[in-house]
């Protein structure tokens, strides 16, 4: 039947991915799995209409635009091309960056981060996922940048760390022996987890260490604890701190890179749960749909409706604020799985990711600041090449 078979649309590189919007949304969907056919055959409950757009075939049929729509036949590499690149670009520009993959169980949320790290991207490795390529390419950007500003001294330094908030505790996978750290805000460092492990790494390879020592005391700590780590959060953050000099002034920026696989976007059933998974059900609702509860009232202040956000109501929108809202840049993958075994929970992620698609926040505040900070730029180099003629 070829009406199920989906069309082929390839990925462009697109330079003006964020120009818009400090929001993007991309929706992947994974191939059926052999399972899915076992019990449906190829019966699918979404066509894709175009590099954008998708419709969800069931009844009523729906259809949702998006920035971007990745059919199964796009490579990690391509969609690292399209969405990881300018993430690291907007990083080195200055901006916190956040990528969060959400969806249901299974619907290819760490294939979509990690995919397979052990290999990295040695030998062209197709399976490596996205963090492992924003690593290669941070490192490589920084080299490059370090090079054509050297007159300004220009440094940087990368410090990565690992958590998971698992039932509303922070867990540092880079010390399974730190369980429940806790929040913090102060002037100096902002949000930040108290007494969180950060390793200095110089490269991209050091990085991958550590991504890879975290995700296995992940699964160490899922399977001691007798849970999924589908019920969990995990969020790789590099911390990147750059120095420089102009004009015999000495600039010194922080910005963050936040990469997070996030818990199974499947209703947890509370019914029959007893105890702590009880609690856990009602946990990891909890911080998924405050994230949802954060994107809605985004949504009402870049509609000038609302001012409040409810960052706090969970730890996993508290400790990710500067990087939700602001100045920031987020991109939100949400996985989807074609059969029509999942149907619904497919329809519910397209409609999350629908609303997360209107937050159109501070979107001319800063265009303002980086438009500033090139007319700052321009009229330094304005000024001194008018000290150097008057020559004083
Ligand atoms: P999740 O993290 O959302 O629970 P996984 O990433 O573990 O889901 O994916 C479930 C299964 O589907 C894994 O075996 C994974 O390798 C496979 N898979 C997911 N997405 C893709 C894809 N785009 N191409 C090929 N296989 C995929
Ligand atoms: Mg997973």
């Amino acid at each position: 039947d070829d009406s199920s078979a989906p069309a082929r649309f390839e990925l462009q590189e697109d330079p003006s991915f964020w120009k818009d919007n400090n929001v993007q949304v991309v929706i992947r969907v994974r191939p059926l799995s052999s399972s899915e056919i076992s019990v449906q055959g190829d019966k699918r409950c979404v066509r894709q209409d175009s590099g954008q757009s998708i419709t969800w075939t069931c009844h009523p049929e729906s259809r949702f635009t998006f920035d971007l729509v990745a059919d199964e036949h796009i490579t990690q590499e391509s969609l690292f091309k399209v969405a990881g690149v300018p993430m690291v670009e907007n990083c080195m520009a200055g901006y916190n960056s956040c990528m969060f993959a959400y969806g249901q169980t299974g619907s290819g949320k760490t294939h979509t981060m990690l995919g397979d790290i052990e290999n990295g991207t040695r030998g062209n490795n197709e399976n490596c996922g996205m963090t492992p390529r924003v690593f290669e390419h941070l490192f490589l950007r920084i080299q490059k940048e370090k090079e054509i500003r050297r007159d300004e001294k220009l440094s940087f330094t990368c410090k990565c760390s690992f958590l998971e908030i698992y039932n509303e505790q922070i867990l540092d996978l880079l010390n399974p022996n730190a369980t429940n750290l806790q929040l913090r805000e102060d002037a100096k460092r902002g949000m930040h987890v108290e007494n969180l492990t950060e390793h200095e790494v110089s490269n991209a390879r050091e990085a991958l260490q550590q991504l890879i020592e975290g995700a296995a005391n992940r699964k160490v700590a899922s399977t001691n604890m007798n849970r999924a780590s589908s019920r969990s959060h995990s969020v790789f953050t590099c911390l990147i701190e750059s120095k420089w000099e102009s004009q015999g002034i000495k600039h010194h920026r922080f910005s963050h890179l936040n990469l997070v696989d996030l818990a199974g976007s499947e209703r947890q059933k509370s019914s029959g749960a007893e105890g702590e998974r009880l609690k856990e059900a009602s946990n990891i609702n909890k911080s998924l749909s405050t994230l949802g509860h954060v994107i809605t009232s985004l949504i009402a202040v870049s509609n000038k409706k609302s001012q409040h956000v409810p960052y706090r109501d969970s730890k996993l929108t508290f400790l990710l604020q500067d990087s939700l809202g602001g100045n920031s840049k987020t991109t939100i993958i949400a996985n989807i799985s074609p059969s029509s075994c999942c149907a619904a929970e497919t329809l519910s992620t397209l409609k999350f990711a629908q609303r997360a698609k209107h937050i159109r926040i501070n979107e001319d505040a800063s265009g303002d600041v980086l438009s500033m900070r090139l007319e700052i730029q321009h009229l330094k180099k304005e000024l001194s090449r008018l000290q150097g003629q008057s020559g004083f």
